[in-house]
């Protein structure tokens, strides 16, 4: 399988270079040139399969032969060491629980793929390779925790000092071995900009074979559409169904479209977002407006300039109205979040997280019109990683997950550095 770059089609390269590179030199994004539809035996027996062989086939289909299938096989159970259970919590509300991984967030799913295929491509090589990430709290503890072990790789997370959470920072300065924690003096921005910074050094790439973890590598998509087969065979049914995202960079939502282009029988999508509503906007206006991101309780979401729009709009191949009309958007304020948190949790008794409360409420809300639709929505973080809100809303505090329980009672490992390249970079170089 060859990948394209979303900007440019005639520009087509490996699996190892798309993972390598990240981002086409053209500043595209890579996709796969052809996304195989499945057969219908494979949705006939789609139930009786694991979550394992699903994502095997899953992978097979994307990856085709470029990896030899006990490589694969390796990948994919490094991957899928955890399950997603489908929860329903009202009569055709289904929720996706994708937080049940050694982070508690869904972004476990693509930093593990990550890991798997960095590591295997390592391994064909003497040199190791540096893997750099720059996080505001949850990608940077899903990559490290990924990649811990991984042999022939080293992870280097930035962070800015003070700005994460004590859960999040303890996720990633606690582990050791391949992976250094950087408490950077600043913002988040500058951790980014000094990341970006390396790999425009001449010095640096001369000397270490350097990647980005971030949410722009396929890689990281590609797990993530196993998930929506695996939800479609735990519901048990034949009918088409409603699929509901919370979004903010659109990573999710483009695995989801991947997977309907692979067969998966869904009739529509909802993009559901919190105030940073930019493609909700555009589902209405058709009017691509990025802007910087406001804050919000559901933090993940904050999101000013979707990095993953130009895949889905690829996905659709430029037709805007083929988009528009099959994936609806709803914006929803903290007030809304938080309200819909306090009334499932006394009324059904189930903890949503922000993140998973907006998919919720998306998903009701365009079930008030296709009233007898079977719905499904993404639960992408446990809700005891958002204490201080989830507790405000349902009135009690829920306790740690024993997964999180253990991160906090390790040691905080970490080198404070100003924001200036120079340091850095002399640090990579040491
Ligand atoms: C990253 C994240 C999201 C947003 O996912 P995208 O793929 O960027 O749209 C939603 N919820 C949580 C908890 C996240 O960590």
């Amino acid at each position: 399988m060859k990948y394209y770059s979303t900007n440019n089609k005639a520009i087509k390269v490996s699996l190892r270079e798309a993972v390598m590179q990240g981002l086409a030199p053209d500043n595209g994004l890579f996709m796969p040139e052809v996304i195989p539809q499945f057969s219908s035996d494979f949705f006939k027996s789609l139930q009786k399969k694991s979550f394992q062989q699903i994502a095997l086939e899953v992978t097979q289909n994307l990856i085709g032969i470029d990896l030899h299938t006990k490589d694969l096989e390796r990948i994919v159970s490094h991957t899928i060491q955890f399950d997603a259970p489908l929860i329903e919590i009202e009569k055709n509300i289904h929720s996706l629980e994708l937080f049940h991984g050694p982070t508690s967030a869904f972004k476990d799913f693509g930093a593990r793929f990550l890991s798997g295929l960095l590591g295997h491509f390592a391994s064909q090589q003497n040199e190791e390779i540096t893997i750099l990430v720059a996080t505001s709290g949850d990608t940077g503890s899903a990559v490290a925790n990924g990649f811990l072990n991984v042999p022939g790789t080293n992870v280097i997370v930035l962070y800015p000092s003070g700005k994460v959470s004590a859960v999040q920072e303890k996720q990633f300065t606690t582990l050791g071995g391949n992976v250094r924690a950087i408490e950077v003096d600043g913002t988040f921005d500058d951790c980014q900009r000094l990341v970006k910074q390396c790999f425009s050094d001449k010095v640096l790439n001369t000397k270490l074979v350097l990647t980005s973890a971030n949410s722009i590598n396929i890689a990281r998509l590609i797990p993530q559409s196993f998930y929506y087969f695996y939800a479609y065979a735990q519901l048990k049914t034949e009918r088409q169904i409603i699929v509901s995202v919370p979004s903010g960079n659109f990573g999710n939502l483009t695995a989801g479209l991947m997977a309907r282009r692979m067969g998966l029988p869904v009739k529509h999508f909802v993009a559901a977002t919190n105030t940073n509503d930019i493609v909700p906007e555009y589902l209405k206006t058709h009017r691509f407006n990025p802007r910087p991101s406001v804050q919000t309780i559901s933090n993940a979401m904050d999101v000013g300039n979707p990095s993953n729009f130009f895949r889905i709009v690829d996905l659709f191949d430029g037709n805007v109205n083929d988009l528009t009309n099959f994936i609806t958007g709803y914006s929803f304020t903290d007030q809304q979040t938080t309200d819909v948190m306090k009334k499932i949790y006394k009324e059904k008794k189930y903890v949503l997280d922000p993140h998973g409360a907006i998919g919720y409420l998306g998903l009701k809300e365009y079930l008030r019109m296709n009233s007898k639709e079977i719905g499904v929505f993404l639960e992408t973080a446990h809700p005891a990683k958002f204490q201080d809100v989830v507790s405000t809303a349902i009135g009690e505090s829920i306790p740690l997950p024993p997964t999180l329980e253990k991160f906090m009672a390790g040691k905080k490992l970490s080198t404070r550095m100003s924001k200036e390249f120079e340091d850095f970079k002399s640090f990579l170089l040491n």
